[in-house]
Formats: C-alpha cells, structure tokens, sequence
C-alpha cells in the first residue's frame, strides 16, 4: 500500500501528519492507496514556494521556457505507457482510452512549444506624432487548478503548460479519486529542468478547494468538474478578487435525421455514450431520433452495446471498464431502474453485469433505454455513467428545441446527410462544441474548450488561444522620445492622438 504525499518545492511534501483517505482500483474494489489531506497549512506553503519561484521564473527568456516545453512534451511522450497504467489503475478506464487521453493533453504541450508566437503583443509605430504603442501579455503570478477525475491527465494539461509557459507558478489540486498521476507528471516537470516550485500538487478535497479560494497570493483559479461546485467556486472565488474560469457538468446530444446512414451515427453515439465507461463531460448520454430514424437507431445501438467487451481496464480486448466508485454504480442503476417504472423501454440492459474474477469491481454493462420520457432523471440529469436514453421527436425543429431546452450547454452533434440541416444546427444550437456526424466534438489544442450555459461559469473557455488570455494579463504601453525637432507641448486639456 503506497502513501501518495503532496508534491511542493520540487518534491514529495509529506507536511505535518494529518488525515488521509483510500483510493481504489475501480476494477477489483481494493483499496491500494492511502493519499494525504492537505489543508490551509499545506496550501500556504505551495503558494510561499511557487510565488518565490514565479518572481525568476516570469522573467525567464521565452526562449528559455520554450525549451523545459519541448522537453516536457518529450517526456510525456516516452512516458505514456507509464502514465497510462498509472490513469488504468486508480480511474478504470482502458489502457488505449488513458493513452488517448495522454495524447490529447499532450496537444496542448504542443501547443505551449509555440507559447512565444501564441504570446505575442502588437506594435503600431506613429499612432500620433512621434508616439509609438505597443501591448504586452504579463503573467498574472501564482495561478490554481482543481480537476477531476475523469481525466486525471488531460484535464489539468489544458492548464499547466499554457499557465507555466506564459510564466505564471501553477498548484495543481487533483481529483483524490485518481491522484498519482499528478505527482508523476509533476516529477517529469522537475526532469524537464522547470524550477523547483513553479509546479506544485496538493491532494484533498473541499478543505484545500477553500484555502486555494480564500488564498491572497492566488491570482486565478481554473476549475473542472461538476456544476454545482463549478459553480460555488466561480462565486467564491470571485469574491475574494480572483480571476476565475469554472467549467461545470455536461448532458450533451446527438440528434439523428433520418436521412443519413443510421449504422454509422449509431456506432458513433454508442462509442460517445460508453467510451470511458460514460464518464465523459464530451458523452453523449441521449440520443434525439427524428422520425424514421428511431426504430433503426434502436435496432443499431442495441447491436452496438451488445458488442462491448466489458472488463478491468488493462486486459486487452476490453472496451469498457468499471464506473469510479460504488456509489456511482448505485447511482446509474437508480436512473435505469426510475427510467424504467416510469415507462421507458429497456432495449440493452447492463444492471446486472457481473466480471468473473472480478466481482468486487465496480462494473456495469452498457445500458440502453428507449422512448425515455424528457421529464425523466435519467434524460434530464448527468448520469456521468454508461447509460445512454433514446428520446423520440418527429420533426428537426422539435429536436432543436429539447437540445436547446437543457441548462447544460457543453457539446451537442447532429448525424445528418443534409447540408441545410447540419448549419441550422451549427448556427441554432445552444452549446458552445458542435459536431457534425462526430460524436465527441472536443477541439484541437489550438482552438479552445468550453461549454454555454450551466456548462461554464466565466468568460474563458479552456486551453489554446483562450487560456493564454486567460493566464495572462494585457499592458499597452504608449511612449514618446522628445527631441530637439520635436519639442512637446504640455496641455490641459485632454490630449488628442491627431494633435
Ligand atoms: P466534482 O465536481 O465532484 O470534483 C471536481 C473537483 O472539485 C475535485 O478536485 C474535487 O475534489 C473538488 N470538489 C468536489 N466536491 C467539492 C465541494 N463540495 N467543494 C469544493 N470542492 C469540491 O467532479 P468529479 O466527479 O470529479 O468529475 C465529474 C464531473 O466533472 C462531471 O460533472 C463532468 O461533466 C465534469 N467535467 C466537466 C468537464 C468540462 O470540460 N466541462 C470536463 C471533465 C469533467
């Protein structure tokens, strides 16, 4: 059993001794970890290290910065089958779903690479008589992130590279479901060359959420999660004055017109809906069949589910791995069951899935339910588990509608043959990632992540262009060299660029 510390000054911190909670391997239910709680004690002593290391640190050379980037991504990538089995272990899901995951946080390390072109101010020479402006991003000082832990490493690399490339300090607080990661990714950083203290680990829960929150020397906070505490954070951190982006909870859907090829959107929603065992903010838990489409759609998803191979996640052939904890399982087996009294139809049932050898784990099957009423938890709520509702409307203006009538405004897909359909979508819908016969729209690192509505409190998405806006703050500077041709007259009144 192995004691996960905090992660401070370049190294492990266990600090003084206090309380720790157990982290378990989805996949047989044991406990193999004991990982430490921080509190505000902990928190202070992050942020004393990263603010001394800031202060060297944001003055470093871009080109400077740029290498520890480049080799930081290298490590990553030699790294990853590592990494990977760390994610399988403590998260559940599949040893190609982690590596997946390493990749497309890794985008943003690419991303970082180039910080010094994604960073660049502008120039105007002459903007009034021998006046010259010209702007400048700086770094904002110590900034925070808070993650969970769905995706223990991509998450919080939507953050730190971009965070520390633009020369801010950055302490990481990770989700205590699957924290390890974090504590190895930090030590790849030190390995990289970064300075001890501009990337620092503190594990715990709410208690390290508040100190973060209430710190002054904390400039920003990112956070990703569940909506209600997106929006708690948003709201506490704002008022203690700090610069806050807080994506929240997601209950994204794929709306299928009858005129396209149905086998294909159906493998495309089933991978959506139970890749990583559903618990993807970029899931898609509810299917919108229009017209036609439904019986087929009911008929290929049920093929779909029914192929899923569902098992620990580091056993080759297996696609699904258990939900996160035994509380989750609980918690989607009441969906289905509450979904089921009040009239849906059971089309692919998971509930009582059981892996021999592993009964301890917490698995369920993929579940499909069709004709789900939109008055039902299970379509109205996040699930955030492997069940995916089929809901029937006749028309594409109806399926607009119950897409746009949701309060969470992550992602939404539409499956269509039709060009007209596809851009009234694109244009009309009420989420702030469309995909057009993709099921999981989750942009490239150089454009940036980010929800409408109850999806996103504040007003950066995350990563590519947005985060460097947002990890930095803007200085125009207006300047002006006398000379003896030129002599400058002072004026009361306001002055005028045309003078
Ligand atoms: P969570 O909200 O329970 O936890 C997220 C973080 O907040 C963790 O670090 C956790 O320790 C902390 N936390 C939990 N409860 C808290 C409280 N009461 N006060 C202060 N801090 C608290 O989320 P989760 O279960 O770890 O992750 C799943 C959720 O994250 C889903 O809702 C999912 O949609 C969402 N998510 C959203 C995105 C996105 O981009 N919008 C991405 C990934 C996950």
């Amino acid at each position: 059993m192995t004691t996960i510390t905090h992660w401070i000054a370049g190294a492990p911190y266990a600090g003084p001794a206090g309380a720790t909670t157990p982290v378990h391997d989805p996949a047989t239910g044991e406990v193999t970890g004991q990982l430490l709680q921080g509190d505000a004690a902990v928190v202070a002593e992050a942020v004393r290290t990263a603010t001394a290391a800031q202060r060297e640190w944001g003055a470093t050379s871009l080109a400077r910065r740029t290498e520890v980037m480049f080799r930081m991504r290298e490590l990553v990538v030699q790294h990853t089958d590592e990494l990977a089995r760390i994610i399988t272990a403590e998260h559940g899901k599949t040893l190609d779903d982690a590596r997946g995951e390493i990749a497309r946080g890794r985008e943003t390390l690419d991303f970082a690479c180039g910080i010094s072109i994604a960073s660049k101010g502008e120039y105007t020479a002459d903007a009034s008589t021998g006046v010259d402006v010209h702007s400048m991003r700086q770094p904002l000082g110590v900034v925070a992130g808070i993650t969970p832990f769905n995706f223990p490493v991509m998450v919080p690399m939507w953050m730190h590279p971009i965070a520390i490339a633009t020369g801010n300090a950055f302490v990481l607080k990770p989700s205590e479901r699957d924290p390890s990661a974090a504590n190895f990714v930090a030590d790849l950083y030190r390995r990289a060359g970064l300075p001890d203290g501009v990337f620092s680990v503190v594990h715990g829960g709410r208690e390290v959420v508040d100190a973060i929150l209430e710190h002054p020397g904390v400039a920003a906070v990112s956070f990703v999660g569940s909506t209600p505490v997106a929006r708690y954070v948003r709201e506490k951190g704002a008022a203690h004055g700090k610069r806050v982006q807080a994506l929240g909870g997601a209950n994204n859907h794929a709306v299928v017109m009858p005129d396209g090829d149905i086998e294909q959107a159906a493998a495309q929603i089933a991978a959506g809906a139970f890749g990583s065992a559903g618990e993807r903010c970029m899931a898609v838990p509810a299917a919108v069949a229009v017209g036609e489409a439904g019986d087929l759609l009911a008929g290929a998803l049920k093929r779909e589910a029914e192929r899923i191979v569902v098992g620990p996640g580091d056993r080759e052939g297996v696609g699904m791995g258990p939900v996160i904890t035994a509380e989750a399982r609980e918690r989607v087996l009441r969906y289905a069951t509450d979904a089921l009294e009040a009239g849906a139809e059971l089309v692919v049932d998971g509930r009582e899935l059981v892996v021999e050898g592993h009964e301890g784990g917490f698995f369920l099957g993929p579940t499909v339910l069709d004709r789900v009423g939109t008055d039902v938890a299970a379509y109205r709520e996040e699930v955030f588990g492997p069940l995916l509702t089929v809901v029937r409307v006749d028309t594409f203006e109806e399926a607009l509608d119950l897409v746009n009538s949701s309060p969470f405004g992550n992602g939404a897909a539409i499956f269509t043959a039709s060009g007209e359909y596809a851009r009234r979508f694109t244009h009309e819908v009420q989420a702030g990632m469309v995909g057009v016969n993709v099921p999981i729209p989750t942009p490239v690192a150089y454009y940036s992540f980010g929800g409408w509505k109850d999806s996103l409190f504040g007003e950066h998405h995350a990563h590519g262009p947005e985060a460097v806006r947002f990890y930095t703050r803007n200085k125009v500077v207006t300047s002006r060299w006398p000379h003896q041709d030129r002599p400058v007259t002072a004026s009361l009144s306001f002055p005028r660029t045309t003078d």
